[in-house]
């Protein structure tokens, strides 16, 4: 190991498991409990579900898509079939319905299901990872006799005041009260400590490393949208002229650049003078944000440098891909010198505050938890959204004879098939075993891609569409450190970091349930949020880049994104007396390679957020969630859209397909 390597802690202890191209080193961990090890060891086998202790959300090193979840499907991408029966074992096993997924949708199907079917429906659901929740999932770590919750994927319940009447009847059947958003999130902690938003600049992009902290005393405006990373001052709905441009005084960036980007945020400049507003939208919708910058703005590298990553980890991509006319709906600056606040204000997607999201310590688990509980009451005690978060969950019980719902993880479906009218048989591999079901109903509610790969008899014309479906990658990461002192002493709890591998950072968010507290005093252990979104390929096609990110994130080593973490982390906060070495003590690093669902033009190469002004041409998902004899068709894929609320939906329409066809 080199000196540098040293310095930051690469030698220290902390629990990971590094697997590359499939080999894996573990490493122990005396500072962290590991009630699971023996699990760990068993995960390939068959009943590694059934083993004692099995609980997959306190595993920490490479998590999300896990070693061990993809690597089948990638065969059946790649032409692997299990078509003949010979190859499979008849489990002689017959269910009302089999679900393929066990992310939010999977889960929402059976439970759809089984309120119209009624409570001794039988129902299986299989997914591919060791745990249920899909995105939605939850990472915990043991320390100095404390258990800290994190996300591991899905945030939190986004603006619940406008869900759909499904997803929303769900989630209040659940005892999950949106109301309550405001009480479980302590806005006023970071505050209290004068804790702000700022931005990272690198040495590498911007010439030196600098963490410029926003103005104390600047809280977001009403309207912020959410993911806090950045100084509230370049938030939309401050425009504090003043503030902006003292921060701006305390970059390293040029006078230019500064003036440029002041002139954005608090100019009069019509950049589009001459178009009308009609003109000006169908212009930044064909365009991206890096594309406004460079060709319409005429700004700067630094300029576009600034502003590449602005908002990525929500977006799910740099704004060198985002239309210029979403970005500016997420407050990229622009639309009030174009004359386009009003417009935006009134059409589409509404920026709406973030105290009306809900969170949960680990994100949307929560409402996968307690789905699974109302499915299988003997997983877990509890019945409240405050109890959810403790609640012990014995996977043992998630497929037992006696239940009629059973969860069968670390199952890969790989083939699905009517055997005649009303019967539909799924063949799936645990472990060393292909084993094969039969039920009356199937509701696939796995990725799309994949879905011609599992089940050939689809029409050619669906299998296309569903084929053509992307997904954005994204890395999500939790590091837990000993204490929180250095952003104390730095006055940030965030900070957006445009060069960096990694592009935000924040603190964990501030909650307070009834059975679990997130940290408030700086000498608690901590967990850190950080995020990277791969996106190499620079001229190519978003799809394409996608799927180099995909490939770049599954490439990458846990001692890679280890390294970049120590790296970044240590010089970020080193003002603030943070080291590395000394201070980290658990990472856990959530891939997602078939992370966020988007509407993708194949023409324009074009993505849509809201596809309200796409023609059904365009909306190849319509095409792909099609019926297909007693084979429905869910996940956030069937409305191209990365949102718990679609994932509901789509549920909903899927089994109500079925339900109806009975
Ligand atoms: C990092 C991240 C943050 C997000 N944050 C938010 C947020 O704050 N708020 C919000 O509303 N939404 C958020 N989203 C989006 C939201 O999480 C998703 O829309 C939703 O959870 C998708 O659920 P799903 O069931 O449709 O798909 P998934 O969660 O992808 O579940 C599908 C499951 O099927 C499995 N599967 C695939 N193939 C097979 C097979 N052949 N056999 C068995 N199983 C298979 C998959 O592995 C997966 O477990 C976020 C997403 C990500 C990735």
């Amino acid at each position: 190991m080199n000196k540098r390597d040293r310095k930051l802690g690469m030698d220290r202890d902390i629990t990971r498991r590094d697997f590359l191209n499939g080999a894996s080193l573990a490493v122990t961990a005396p500072l962290l409990s590991s009630p699971v090890a023996a699990a760990l060891e068993d995960s390939a086998n068959s009943t590694a579900q059934m083993a004692r202790g099995y609980y997959p959300p306190a595993r920490d090193g490479l998590r999300g898509s896990h070693p061990g979840s993809f690597e089948l499907a990638h065969l059946m991408r790649d032409g692997k079939r299990w078509d003949d029966p010979s190859d499979s074992e008849d489990t002689g096993e017959m269910y009302d319905l089999v679900v393929v997924g066990g992310g939010i949708s999977g889960l929402a199907a059976a439970y759809f299901y089984q309120k119209e079917a009624g409570p001794d429906a039988r129902i299986l659901i299989v997914d591919n990872h060791d745990d249920f929740g899909g995105h939605a999932k939850r990472n915990e770590f043991e320390y100095n006799g404390r258990t800290l919750v994190d996300l591991g994927g899905t945030e939190y319940i986004e603006n619940p005041d406008e869900y759909p009447s499904h997803a929303r009847a769900l989630i209040a059947d659940l005892g999950i009260d949106a109301d309550q958003s405001d009480q479980v999130y302590d806005f006023d902690l970071y505050p209290s400590l004068n804790l702000r938003g700022g931005v990272f600049f690198d040495a590498e992009t911007f010439g030196e490393d600098k963490l410029v902290a926003g103005r104390a005393g600047m809280v977001p405006g009403d309207k912020q949208t959410a993911y806090i990373t950045l100084p509230a001052e370049l938030e939309n709905g401050t425009g504090d002229t003043d503030a902006i441009r003292e921060f701006l005084n305390r970059t390293p960036l040029s006078d230019r650049a500064r003036q440029e980007i002041f002139e954005l945020f608090c100019g009069d400049t019509d950049y589009l003078a001459g178009y009308s507003i009609e003109q000006k939208i169908i212009k930044l919708r064909s365009i991206s944000y890096i594309d406004f910058l460079t060709d319409i703005v005429g700004a700067s590298r630094e300029t576009v440098d600034f502003f590449l990553m602005w908002r990525a980890s929500y977006m799910g991509n740099g704004t060198d891909l985002t239309p210029a006319f979403s970005a500016m709906r997420y407050g990229l600056p622009g639309a009030a010198s174009l004359g386009l606040t009003e417009t935006l204000r009134s059409s589409g997607y509404q920026p709406h505050s973030y105290k009306e999201d809900l969170h949960f310590p680990d994100g949307n688990a929560s409402v996968a938890r307690a789905l699974v509980r109302r499915l299988i009451p003997g997983v877990a005690p509890g019945n409240s959204m405050h109890d959810i978060i403790s609640a012990k969950f014995d996977y043992s019980k998630l497929d037992q004879d006696a239940s009629p719902v059973k969860i069968r993880l670390n199952s890969t479906a790989v083939h699905v098939t009517h055997v005649d009218e009303s019967t539909v048989e799924v063949t799936y591999v645990e472990g060393e075993s292909a084993l094969r079901v039969r039920a009356r109903n199937c509701v696939l509610a796995c990725y799309h891609a994949i879905m011609p790969h599992i089940c050939p008899e689809l029409p050619e014309q669906q299998k296309d569409a569903l084929a053509k479906t992307i997904r954005m990658p994204l890395v999500s990461i939790n590091v837990l450190i000993d204490n929180w002192k250095a952003f104390e002493k730095l006055g940030i709890f965030s900070a957006y970091c445009p060069g960096s591998y990694y592009c935000d950072m924040r603190l964990t968010y501030p909650l307070q349930f009834r059975d679990y507290q997130s940290p408030r005093t700086t000498d608690e252990p901590m967990t850190v949020h950080l995020y990277r979104i791969p996106l190499p390929g620079g001229d190519v096609h978003a799809a394409e880049r996608f799927r180099l990110g995909r490939h770049e994130l599954l490439a990458t080593s846990f001692e890679t994104f280890e390294r970049n973490i120590r790296d970044q982390m240590g010089r970020m906060l080193a003002e603030g007396g943070f080291d590395s070495a000394r201070d980290i003590k658990a990472i856990t690093v959530n891939r997602w390679p078939h992370g966020y669902a988007v509407g993708y033009d194949w023409q324009s190469g074009q993505m849509n957020y809201w596809s309200e002004d796409w023609s059904d041409d365009q909306r190849l998902w319509l095409k792909g969630r099609q019926r297909f004899g007693r084979i429905a068709i869910a996940n956030s894929d069937a409305q191209a859209s990365a949102m718990t609320e679609s994932a509901i939906e789509q549920a909903h329409r899927a089994t109500q397909e079925i339900l109806n066809e009975s």
